[in-house]
């Protein structure tokens, strides 16, 4: 036998019993909960009071997009609040029934005999049951000077950016209900918003319409942005209209708000069943298409409601429960 035969021998050996020992190590739990939104945190509160282990996973803060959210006038129990604030109040409930760990960002999901190995940027985990709260993440424009003015003017956080911007011009991009929100929340902060849309009527609530009219914030009907300029900070934004007319815009800000994109990818690769926008596929019990994985919040398309995804992570968590006591 040569010295690179018995080499090759020791080191595949090392290699095994590394691999044998990091599994023994490996934390394990009844149920994962990837994403820690209102649809994550409420499963925890659930999965925890049925009993069950419960960690919750999150690559950010707890909250995810919650936490961006200016005011919401729709939450039951809550005439005015903000996303911060309901979102700290949620944590507290889920800590009392889940672990919760943040800045652990999620690589892989891996179907096991009995159940499921998650592996993160720090650890690897066993769980029997795995919960998909992911949500999604901002939609971009794509255009010139986008990424090169991130942070530099360009945001896509008007609750976290805005009071940068108070007596400022700032434009916000969007039709939907995130751009009249945020519009109105800037205007609120001291800003002087404009919002610019590509269609001649506004997608959002009539509500939000109407307060928008209210607040007597300024809309560019059927534009879209074709090039944002600057020098080390933005300074004007190059809007297009339907006839193909351009024209320049000086502006100290650019919010855009023109909608979302599901984080599926790690579902999918698990072999979760997506449609044709890559949201997850699930039934009413928000089980998925794999035997104890479930699916709750906006990751799952449809009403991206609050509401909805604190149910949906609710319902969740009492199926997996009940497909964990009734094993079929
Ligand atoms: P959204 O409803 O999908 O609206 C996106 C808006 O951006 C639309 O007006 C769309 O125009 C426009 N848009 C898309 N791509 C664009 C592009 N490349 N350039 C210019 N404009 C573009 O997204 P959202 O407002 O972020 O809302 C997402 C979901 O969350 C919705 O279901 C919404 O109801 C919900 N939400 C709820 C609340 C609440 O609790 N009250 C608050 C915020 C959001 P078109 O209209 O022409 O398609």
């Amino acid at each position: 036998m040569n010295l690179y035969f018995i080499n090759t021998i020791i080191t595949t050996t090392i290699n095994i019993i590394n691999i044998i020992k990091k599994d023994d190590k490996m934390e394990e739990y009844d149920i994962i909960i990837i994403g820690s939104g209102p649809a994550g945190l409420t499963a925890g509160i659930y999965a925890g009071r049925q009993g069950s282990k419960t960690l919750l996973l999150d690559k950010g803060l707890t909250g995810g997009n919650g936490l961006e959210v200016p005011s919401m006038e729709n939450y039951p129990g809550f005439e005015l609040i903000a996303g911060m604030s309901l979102i700290a109040k949620i944590k507290k409930q889920t800590e009392k029934n889940a672990e919760i760990r943040e800045l652990e960002e999620v690589k892989s999901v891996e179907g096991k005999e009995e159940g499921f190995q998650v592996k993160t940027n720090k650890n690897s985990y066993f769980a029997k049951v795995i919960i998909f709260s992911t949500g999604t993440r901002n939609r971009l424009l794509k255009v010139p000077g986008e990424e090169e003015f991130k942070g530099k003017g360009v945001s896509y956080c008007a609750t976290c950016d805005g009071i940068l911007y108070k007596d400022k011009d700032v434009l916000i991009i969007g039709g939907g209900n995130s751009a009249a929100q945020e519009a109105i929340f800037l205007k609120n902060v001291g800003c002087n918003v404009t919002l610019v849309h590509r269609r001649d009527e506004l997608r959002a609530e009539k509500y939000l319409q109407n307060k928008l009219k209210e607040k007597k914030i300024p809309v560019i009907w059927n534009s879209v942005v074709e090039e944002i300029k600057g020098n080390r900070m933005i300074e004007s934004v190059v809007l297009k209209d339907k006839d193909n007319n351009k024209k320049e815009i000086k502006t100290q800000g650019i919010f855009i708000a023109i909608g979302d994109i599901p984080n599926s990818k790690i579902a999918k690769d698990l072999g979760l069943e997506l449609d044709d926008y890559n949201y997850i596929i699930t039934d009413k019990n928000q089980r998925t298409n794999q035997k104890h994985v479930y699916v709750a919040g906006d990751v799952t398309g449809g009403v991206k409601q609050w509401v909805v995804a604190c149910g949906e992570g609710a319902i969740a968590a009492t199926s997996a429960f009940h497909d964990l006591e009734h094993p079929s």
